[in-house]
């Protein structure tokens, strides 16, 4: 099981740019990279349209993602995280709980509803919800 997500401080950061340029949807994104033991262990992100256009959900063009898994498989990496942001408190929806049974990776959710940026980590495992660690490097 991993229990800790581990992405440089800079890559946060990129993450909370992207979901703020979005504003007032919801942004998207996706973790490559690899796990180490219990860390995921982010190498690469890409920043990607919200094709749901929408301020409560999001959507990844399935053909942009297609292409970004074969190029990952290539370069020896795998998806190990989705990010995106919520208007609302960074916590999965019941729209995430049921994208994360059928997507099982690390889950990022960003939020500023406390007025500032901040970013949590889940897991759904065995239909438990994980709370995974962010580690900065
Ligand atoms: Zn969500």
């Amino acid at each position: 099981m991993q229990t800790a997500l581990r992405l440089s401080k800079a890559a946060l950061e990129q993450l909370h740019t992207h979901a703020e340029k979005a504003l007032p949807l919801e942004s998207v994104a996706l973790l490559f990279g690899h796990i180490q033991k219990s860390e995921v262990i982010v190498a690469r992100i890409e920043f990607l349209e919200n094709v749901a256009a929408s301020t409560t959900s999001f959507a990844v063009d399935p053909e942009r993602e297609y292409h970004l898994l074969m190029d990952a498989e290539e370069r020896g990496e795998e998806m190990v995280g989705i990010f995106h942001s919520h208007p609302a408190p960074p916590i999965p929806s019941p729209r995430d709980l049921r994208n994360m049974r059928l997507n099982p990776v690390v889950w990022a959710i960003a939020s500023k509803s406390t007025g500032s940026w901040e970013t949590r980590a889940f897991l759904l495992e065995d239909e438990n919800l994980i709370h995974v660690q962010i580690d900065l490097t």
